[in-house]
C-alpha cells in the first residue's frame, strides 16, 4: 500500500504531454495552451480618449472659461492628423486617437460649444480623461504562459492580439469500460440483482471536464476472456474484439486508440475481480495496484501497449474520488497542464468528520459560508462509499490523515470540485 503522494509522484513520472495542434479560437476554451502568447501591439495602439469631449492643451484651460477655437474633429477609427496649437480645441469622441499637441480632454458636458469655438469651463489637468499608449500593455510583453487553461475570459485577450488560431495541446483519448454482471445499460431496468451502470456516463462526463476526449465502451461481464478481449482491443493489442457468449451492449463503438483506458469495477480481492488477473495476463507493466486511501484503496495504475490503464473499484463515490485524485492528474498531465490538481484549500469543520486507520480519507462534502465570513464544510451524511445519491451535492473533498479525526472547528484541507 502507497500514500496518496507517492502514486501522484508516478503518475507524474510516467505520463507526459502530447504533441500540440492548432485551433481557431472559437473552439480553444478549456484547452491548454502549448505557446507563450505576448502581446503583438501596444494595447491602447494610441493614446485614447475617454470622454465624448475636446481634445486641448492643459496649458490652455488654466484661467476658465477658456475660449479656443475648433479645428477638427477625431472619432473612433478616424483620427485627427494634424498637430494642434495653442489656443486651439478638437472635438473627440469616446476611444478616438488624442491629437498630436494635445494632453487633455475635457468632457463635453462642462464645455459650451459657440459658433467655431469652445469654452472649456474647467481647468484640465495634464493626461486628463486619456488612456495613454500602452498603459495596459506593452507590445511584446507576455500575457499568458505555457501551460494555462484557456477560459472564457481569456478570449478577448488572445482575440485582441490577433490569436485567430492558438496551438494547444492534443486532447487525450479517454475510453471507458465498466465491468460488472450486474451492471445494465441506463436506459434499461434492472432484474433482481441488476444494478445500472452509473459509473460509464459520470467517467464520461469527468474525463470531459478535465479536457480529455471520452468515450464510452461496452459494458464487460465479470468474465476473464471477455474482459481480456475488451481490455486488449481498447489499447490497440487485437484489432477487434471476438465475439463473446455475453450479451454485450454495444457502448458508443470502437474508441479511437486510447490514450487512457479507465475500466471500473473488478479490482478487489472477490472471486469474481479479473481486473489485475488480466492486466498481469496482457503484460501489462503495474505502476501501483494499492493506495492508502478510503475510499479507493484497490486502485490500480499500469502501462498496457502505449496506453495507460486506471483500473477503478466500482462503487461510483469510489469511481469519483479516484477519478478527481488519479485519471485527472494523467489527463491534466497529457495536456501539459500547469494546474494538474484540483484546487487547494482550508475550512472549517461544522461537524466531526471520522476518519480511517492506515489510510487517509477523501470524503466528498458540501460547502457554506458562516456568520464570521468562514468557509465551512458539512458532511453529506456519508455513509459508506456507495452513497452516491449525497455525492450528487458534493461541492469539495476533504482531507482526513489516516489515524485520525475531525472535531467540530478543525481547519481541514479541501479540493474544491
Ligand atoms: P466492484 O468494485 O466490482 O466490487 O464493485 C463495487 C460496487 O460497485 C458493487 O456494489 C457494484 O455493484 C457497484 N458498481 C460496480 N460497477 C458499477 C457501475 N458501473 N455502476 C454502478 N455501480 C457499480
Ligand atoms: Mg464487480
Amino acid at each position: 500500500m502507497i500514500p496518496i503522494a507517492e502514486a501522484e509522484k508516478i503518475i507524474d513520472r510516467e505520463v507526459s504531454p502530447l504533441k500540440p495542434e492548432t485551433v481557431g479560437i472559437e473552439n480553444a476554451v478549456g484547452r491548454v495552451l502549448a505557446e507563450t502568447i505576448r502581446a503583438d501591439m501596444d494595447l491602447p495602439p494610441f493614446d485614447r480618449s475617454q470622454m465624448d469631449g475636446f481634445a486641448v492643451r492643459a496649458a490652455d484651460t488654466k484661467h476658465p472659461p477658456s475660449h479656443l477655437r475648433i479645428i477638427g474633429e477625431s472619432v473612433a477609427g478616424t483620427g485627427f492628423d494634424r498637430k494642434m496649437k495653442p489656443g486651439e480645441a478638437v472635438r473627440i469622441m469616446t476611444g478616438a486617437r488624442v491629437p498630436e499637441g494635445a494632453d487633455g480632454v475635457q468632457k463635453v458636458e462642462l464645455t459650451k460649444e459657440n459658433y467655431g469655438f469652445v469654452e472649456i469651463l474647467e481647468t484640465v489637468r495634464h493626461l486628463q480623461n486619456i488612456n495613454q499608449r500602452a498603459s495596459e500593455i506593452k507590445k511584446g510583453a507576455r500575457v499568458f504562459g505555457k501551460g494555462e487553461t484557456v477560459s472564457e475570459q481569456m478570449i478577448a485577450a488572445l482575440a485582441a492580439f490577433g490569436c485567430a488560431d492558438v496551438k494547444v495541446f492534443q486532447k487525450p483519448q479517454v475510453s471507458i469500460i465498466s465491468t460488472g454482471s450486474e451492471i445494465v445499460p441506463i436506459a434499461e431496468t434492472p432484474s433482481r440483482d441488476q444494478i445500472r451502470n452509473s459509473n460509464s456516463v459520470m467517467l464520461k462526463a469527468l474525463a470531459e471536464g478535465a479536457g480529455a476526449a471520452a468515450g464510452i465502451l461496452p459494458q464487460v461481464h465479470d468474465d476473464f476472456e471477455t474482459l481480456k478481449n475488451h481490455i486488449a482491443a481498447a489499447v490497440g493489442l487485437i484489432a477487434e474484439v471476438p465475439i463473446s457468449k455475453f450479451r454485450i451492449n454495444k457502448g458508443e463503438g470502437q474508441a479511437p486508440k486510447s490514450k487512457i483506458l479507465i475500466v471500473t469495477g473488478g479490482v478487489s480481492v472477490g472471486d469474481y475481480d479479473f481486473t489485475k488477473p488480466v492486466l498481469r495476463e496482457l503484460g501489462a507493466e503495474i505502476f501501483f495496484e494499492k493506495v492508502s486511501l478510503k475510499p479507493g484503496k484497490p486502485t490500480v495504475f499500469a502501462r498496457l501497449n502505449d496506453s495507460f490503464v486506471f483500473g477503478l473499484p466500482g462503487n461510483p463515490v469510489s469511481v469519483a474520488v479516484t477519478f478527481y485524485l488519479f485519471v485527472r492528474r494523467a489527463v491534466r498531465q497529457m495536456q501539459g497542464a500547469k494546474n494538474i490538481e484540483l484546487k487547494r484549500g482550508h475550512a472549517v469543520c461544522a461537524e466531526p468528520i471520522k476518519g480511517a486507520k492506515e489510510r487517509d480519507s477523501v470524503l466528498p462534502v458540501s460547502l457554506s459560508t458562516d456568520k464570521k465570513g468562514r468557509l465551512t464544510i458539512e458532511t453529506l451524511r456519508f455513509s459508506g462509499s456507495s452513497n452516491f445519491i449525497a455525492f450528487a451535492r458534493a461541492d469539495a473533498l476533504v482531507l482526513v490523515p489516516k489515524n485520525s479525526s475531525l472535531e467540530k472547528s478543525d481547519v481541514a484541507e479541501i479540493f474544491f470540485l
